[in-house]
This record gives structure tokens, C-alpha cells and sequence, in this order.
């Protein structure tokens, strides 16, 4: 039945596929991987190479591709529907899935808004948060926000993102924000590190802002870590003194979990790490195993209410998407929770992350890293020209993928964030694997 060729797919793929956060000019230059099939951590190619999928397909994977029991999840779903509406009507498996989660989630967070895309999930609770206020009658309209944040694509999200390679070109089109540093870079360069005074210095200005100002909406922030920036963890309590002030504030707390959620950085959630209750908590990548595209903003019942009233007093979120809380995306997810839980994934990551921690230390014996960084299972190292100097690659170069092309001859498949490069392995990767990816990322590295 086959009436293309592994040669057809390569000229149509440079033909009419335009890829997102690629340029395409080289793309189209080069040799590219095109995925044919899974199965379990590997990834095979239209030639019949197989790959070590070391950031999860995007950071979404977590029990292995082609898993029995994601795929019959699928399947017997399918063979009820594969989508109806939830504007005004509802189905079975957004129910289960929303009471699951709410279950799984920090304390207090009662209610599930679901969408499809991780920056869909933070437009929500930005538009949420905003009307949350206005619906309390009070005009309120700014955002606390930090440097080098990453929240997603759309033009909300993107306003509250602090990447200027990204975020810059499409400065006119944003709403304004205020804009404190990035936890880790200004840590480093001004304390020499994550270190108490650091975090102390940091709450202040925080603390000085809010005392200043009666119209902050909300702070947004990701948790636990800067991912999308090169992997820049805070400094453990930066969220739960963030948390305390917007409390005493009265100002909300919106966090990004996209990232972070489902087991990445050791516990279901890294808000759990800190003991904390964010007002909105955005859930992505993770959700559905990596299965679909399936995203939710969490939040309070103290939210809800405040939207609301009789019809007439038009207090709705005016807010959804045509697969908003799609029937095949949350069976599958249920089947992802249920997975967490049967197979104690979990409590089988714990050595697992203990393994990386032991040799990401390896890594600082190459002469081209200026940095390891990690939290949990997710880890970031930091190709530099020169280690004294810390002077980068220049950016044309490409440092970065040039390595993770290296990588590719020896069957592992990563994808760096400009020249750090990016570990982050499906949660279920054996101890061998984990230890091949690391021996093939040094081996590359060192060749440069
Ligand atoms: C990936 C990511 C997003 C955006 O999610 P998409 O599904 O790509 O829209 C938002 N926030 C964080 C922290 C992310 O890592």
C-alpha cells in the first residue's frame, strides 16, 4: 500500500512542512530525523535507526512510547467517541480526569480548566486572574513577572515571558509587565551562587514592589526551575517565600508547571517540594504521558466563586477551545495517572535521579562546560568557549547542536536549548540507559 518512499518523505518534509523554533533555511540543508515508530524509550527513523529519546520527545514522554496499557486506553475510548463538546455539556473521561488531578494536586486546588497546549493552560489563568479582580470589582492590571521566563507562544504568554531571543521581536504587540531578575542569574552574578542572602535579597524586592503597588494582578512564575532558558534552577524556598507575600499581598499567585509536572523533578508536582498552594497551577507536556496534546489550569474555589452569578450578570470566563477536555486526551491521560500509581514510578525515579546527580559531576572535567545544572531529573549543561572566561560560542555557530548531532551517530536523539544541552529523560529509562546517554553526551562534547 506504501506508495511513497523514505526519499519522497524527505523532499516533501522540506517542501511543505514549515517547523516550529527551526530555521528553516537550514533545515532544509541538512540531514533530518523523521520518526517513523516507538517503542518504549527508543525512537526508530524512516531508515530503521534507533534512538534513545533523552528529552522525552519535548519534555512530555514519561512511561515510554508505544506503552500497552496508554495505547489500549486510546483504543477503547475510540471505540466509544473520540470527541464531543464540553462548552455547556460534558463526558466521562474529562470527569474522571478532573477529579484525578484535583486529587493528585497541592492541597486546595479544587478546579480544572482544561485546554490543549501548555501556553493555552497559562493564557487561562492570566485572563482567570485578571477577571478573577475585575469580577470583585476592582481594576487591577499588572503582572509581576522574572527575566528569562517561558510560559509558551501565544501573545499572553508571551508577554509574561522574559526570553528577549524569542520574546523581543513581538515587544509592540505585548501588555507590559514588571520584570524582576531571573532567580539563578542574578544569584550567581551577585552572590556567587543560590545562597540564603541571595534569596533574602530577592524576597525584598519582591516584598518592595508589592508594598509599593495596589494593582498587581498576579506573580507568574515556573516552578522549581527556569527550563526553557538553559535549565536555571531558584533557590530552594524562593516559592514559598513568593507564595507568603502575595498572600499577604492579597496578590495571586499563578505557577507553571508545565514543565515540572508529572514526576520531573521527583515528586508529582515541584509546588508539593515547597509545601505550597499556588492560586493557579498550569499542567502540560506531562499530562497525557506524552501521548496527546492535552493541557489544564488548576485553581481554587476562591477563584471559582468569584465567577459566579445569574446568567445575566455575565460573570462567566468568556474562555474554550473547540477540544477543550477532549475525550481521547484525558482517557489516556487517566491511564498516564494510573501508570504513576502501578508501577511506583515515582519511587523508582529516586535512584535514578540520584544516579544523574553523581554523574552529571563527570561533566565538569570537560573543558567546554561552565556549568551543570539540575533539579530532579531534569538537568542542563552549559557549553562554553572558554571555562575561565565563561565566554560563550558565538551564537551562529550552533555549538549545541553540533553536539546533539554527534550524539545522533551513537543512537541518542536530544535537542539543546541554544548550548545547553538538555537531559531530560523519560521517567521510566533504565540505569544502563541513563549511563549510555551520559557516556555518548561526554564522548560529543569532549570531540569539540
Ligand atoms: C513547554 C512549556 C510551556 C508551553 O507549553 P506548550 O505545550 O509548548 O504550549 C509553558 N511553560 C513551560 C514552563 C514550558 O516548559
Amino acid at each position: 500500500m506504501r506508495n511513497y518512499s523514505p526519499e519522497d518523505l524527505v523532499r516533501w518534509d522540506k517542501e511543505h512542512f514549515w517547523h516550529p523554533f527551526t530555521q528553516m533555511k537550514v533545515y532544509r540543508e541538512e540531514d533530518n530525523l523523521i520518526f517513523e515508530r516507538g517503542e518504549g524509550v527508543y525512537l526508530y527513523d524512516i531508515h530503521g535507526n534507533k534512538y534513545i529519546d533523552a528529552v522525552s520527545s519535548l519534555w512530555c514522554n514519561v512511561h515510554g512510547h508505544n506503552h500497552p496499557k496508554l495505547n489500549r486506553a486510546v483504543e477503547e475510548q475510540l471505540k466509544k467517541v473520540a470527541h464531543t463538546t464540553t462548552l455547556g455539556s460534558s463526558n466521562v473521561p474529562a470527569i474522571l480526569l478532573a477529579k484525578k488531578l484535583t486529587e493528585i494536586a497541592p492541597e486546595g486546588l479544587t478546579k480544572v480548566f482544561y485546554s490543549e497546549d501548555g501556553a493555552e493552560a497559562v493564557e487561562i489563568a492570566l485572563k482567570m486572574a485578571y477577571h478573577y479582580w475585575r469580577n470583585k470589582g476592582e481594576d487591577k492590571r499588572t503582572f509581576i513577572t522574572l527575566s528569562e521566563a517561558y510560559h509558551g507562544d501565544t501573545i499572553g504568554a508571551v508577554s509574561v515571558g522574559g526570553i528577549d531571543l524569542f520574546h523581543g521581536t513581538y515587544r509592540d504587540l505585548l501588555f507590559e509587565t514588571i520584570r524582576l531578575p531571573s532567580p539563578y542569574l542574578y544569584c550567581k552574578q551577585e552572590h556567587g551562587g543560590l545562597s540564603q542572602t541571595c534569596l533574602a535579597d530577592l524576597i525584598i524586592r519582591l516584598q518592595e514592589l508589592l508594598r509599593a503597588r495596589r494593582d498587581v494582578v498576579a506573580v507568574v512564575l515556573e516552578s522549581g526551575i527556569q527550563a526553557a532558558a538553559g535549565m536555571l534552577p531558584y533557590p530552594k524556598g524562593f516559592m514559598k517565600e513568593v507564595r507568603e507575600l502575595t498572600r499577604r499581598y492579597e496578590v495571586l499567585m499563578i505557577v507553571d508547571e508545565v514543565a515540572t509536572g508529572f514526576g520531573r523533578t521527583g515528586s508529582m508536582f515541584y509546588c508539593q517540594q515547597e509545601g505550597i498552594t499556588p492560586d493557579f497551577m498550569c499542567l502540560g507536556k506531562g499530562i497525557t504521558g506524552g501521548y496527546l496534546p492535552l493541557a489544564a489550569t488548576l485553581t481554587t474555589n476562591r477563584v471559582f466563586e468569584a465567577f459566579l452569578g445569574e446568567f445575566g450578570d455575565a460573570k462567566h470566563f468568556y474562555h474554550g477551545h473547540t477540544y477543550t477536555g477532549n475525550n481521547l486526551a484525558a482517557a489516556v491521560s487517566l491511564a498516564n495517572l494510573e501508570l504513576f500509581e502501578e508501577e511506583k514510578t515515582l519511587e523508582r525515579l529516586k535512584p535514578k535521579i540520584e544516579l544523574l546527580t553523581r554523574r552529571l559531576e563527570e561533566f565538569w572535567e570537560l573543558k567546554h562546560v561552565g556549568d551543570v545544572r539540575q533539579l530532579g531529573f531534569m538537568a542542563g549543561i552549559e557549553l562554553v568557549k572558554d571555562r575561565e572566561s565563561r565566554e560563550p560560542f558565538p551564537y551562529g555557530e550552533r555549538t549545541g547542536f553540533k553536539v546533539a548531532h554527534k550524539c545522533r551517530e551513537k543512537g541518542v536523539f536530544l535537542r539543546p536549548l541554544g548550548d545547553v544541552m538538555v537531559l531530560m529523560m523519560p521517567l521510566v529509562i533504565r540505569e544502563e540507559e541513563i549511563n549510555y546517554v551520559i557516556d555518548t553526551l561526554k564522548w560529543a562534547i569532549s570531540e569539540l
